[in-house]
């Protein structure tokens, strides 16, 4: 098979939702040939900066994305970014198609006053900070607090938590940021109180999250309020296992154990309090419920109330960005696409252009959930394959990258980036030291140079 008869796809974002894109096509017949791009030197996007560090097992799926990368048709772009060193449209004329996988990379505010205080922090950039990604690595977090809040009752939000609450030495074995372990020693936090604003029925996060924290030695779970639900049966099999471990941890005796996990249902954050622009309180409102089924809402009780705390986290979810030269949705903040064959606003198709993952759907589901999300782009790409074929390209990638000067690190470039982090980390009785500032990965990409 010729060339001119395969297709050639530029595949941006380089995340689960990327590299499960790549793996669909690249194992497609006849295989396309991918070129992935990827912002940063280093791949893998939330595998390698939102997973949490002690999450070494889900990290392992980058084992997979390795393989991958090592398929014939494949090349890695890194330390390219869309709209700076290329744009949409330059790839459009590139490439046989261009697949766009960029996430979710922004956070949600809540709106509320005194969100701007020393001590207030979105979970997007404390997970940032701990996971040693460059975009993050000068913030410095002000933690010296016996209690924190987090509000939100998602995955995310119980990482934090678990982050927080967890044995230092056993976080010192992990990839976690050298900067982020030496501010959680200082750390004084004995109590998380993760707030939800709806009940325990509509708790976001997985069952088994929470027990992971619970089965931490020195960490006891309380669940303050009543769980009980009348119509359980209704309730989908996630939230009727989330309610019936929540029973359990409700009988259970108050914790003894030095630190804690609160969970505060039917409880919204109305304003953080602050002395001498430092974070001192949460002024909470309570809430109860309205409506049926997945429309249930919260609605305020009138009661209010203050929770003295020195560290406010909003875990409330994260937000996709508009990519340069692609149509955005504002409203849902995703590219809009008919399950990923990307149309304009009013739904007209726009040829070549193809999107998955967090900034097709939104920031829901686990790192699997891709898998079929970008076989769904892909198919559909797939049955596009003819009409691609016709748009020939014409702009020579490489060249122009070249031309401008871009650093542009190979999979073999990151490879040395990989193994140098290896090595320091076993040097220091951890998995992996992260390289976290791009002119250090860039340094250990081109050691020559
Ligand atoms: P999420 O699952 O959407 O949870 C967001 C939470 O924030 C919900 O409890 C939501 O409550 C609450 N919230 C939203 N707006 C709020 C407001 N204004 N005031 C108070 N609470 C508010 O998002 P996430 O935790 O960021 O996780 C993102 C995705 O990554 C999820 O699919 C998650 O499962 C996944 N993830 C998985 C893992 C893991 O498997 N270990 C780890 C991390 C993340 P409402 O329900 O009332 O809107």
């Amino acid at each position: 098979m010729s060339d001119a008869e395969r297709l050639k796809v530029a595949v941006v974002g380089s995340g689960p939702a990327g590299f499960y894109a790549a793996d669909a096509l690249l194992r497609a017949s006849p295989p396309a040939r991918v070129d992935l791009f990827e912002r940063l030197p280093v791949p893998f996007g939330l595998v390698r900066y939102g997973v949490a560090p002690d999450h070494q097992s889900i990290k392992r799926v980058q084992v997979a994305f390795e393989r991958t990368a090592a398929l014939p048709g494949f090349r890695y772009f890194g330390n390219v970014e869309l709209g700076r060193d290329v744009s949409t449209d330059e790839l459009l004329r590139g490439y046989n198609a261009v697949l766009v996988a960029t996430g979710a990379a922004l956070d949600r505010r809540l709106e509320i006053p005194g969100e701007n205080l020393e001590g207030s922090y979105a979970a997007t950039a404390f997970v940032g900070w701990y996971n040693g990604h460059p975009d993050f690595v000068d913030l410095r977090f002000a933690l010296g607090a016996e209690r924190a809040v987090v509000v939100g009752m998602g995955n995310v939000a119980l990482d934090v938590a678990r982050i927080l609450l967890h044995d230092r030495d056993e976080l010192a074995k992990t990839d976690i940021s050298a900067a982020a372990l030496a501010a959680l020693r200082d750390c004084p936090v004995r109590e998380v109180v993760l707030l939800g604003r709806r009940g325990p029925a509509q708790a976001a996060f997985d069952q088994g999250e929470l027990e992971a924290i619970a089965d931490l030695p020195h960490v006891g779970v309380q669940v303050d309020g009543d769980v009980s639900f009348a119509d359980e049966a209704e309730l989908p099999a996630p939230a009727r296992k989330n309610l019936a471990y929540l029973a359990r941890l409700a009988l259970s005796p108050p914790p003894t154990e030095p630190r804690r996990l609160r969970l505060r249902f039917l409880a919204s954050p109305l304003e953080i309090l602050g002395d001498g622009g430092r974070v001192r309180a949460l002024r909470i409102g309570g809430n109860r419920l309205v409506g049926s089924g997945p429309h249930v809402r919260a609605e305020p009780t009138g009661e209010t109330w203050e929770l003295p705390t020195g560290l406010v986290i909003r875990s409330v979810g994260y937000r996709g960005a508009a990519v340069p030269g692609l149509p955005f949705d504002a409203k849902r903040n995703v590219i809009p696409s008919s399950a990923g064959r990307v149309t304009s606003l009013t739904g007209e198709p726009q040829p070549g252009l193809y999107c998955s993952g967090w900034i097709k759907r939104g920031p829901t589901g686990l790192v699997g959930t891709n898998k079929a999300d970008s076989k769904e782009t892909v198919d559909l790409l797939l049955r596009d394959a003819a009409e691609l074929l016709r748009r020939k390209p014409s702009l020579d990638v490489d060249a122009l990258l070249a031309e401008r000067r871009v650093k542009v690190v190979t999979f073999e470039d990151y490879q040395r980036i990989d193994a140098l982090e290896k090595a320091r980390g076993s040097e220091r009785g951890k998995v992996r030291d992260k390289q976290e500032r791009v002119s250090d990965m860039l340094a250990a990409a081109f050691p020559r140079a």
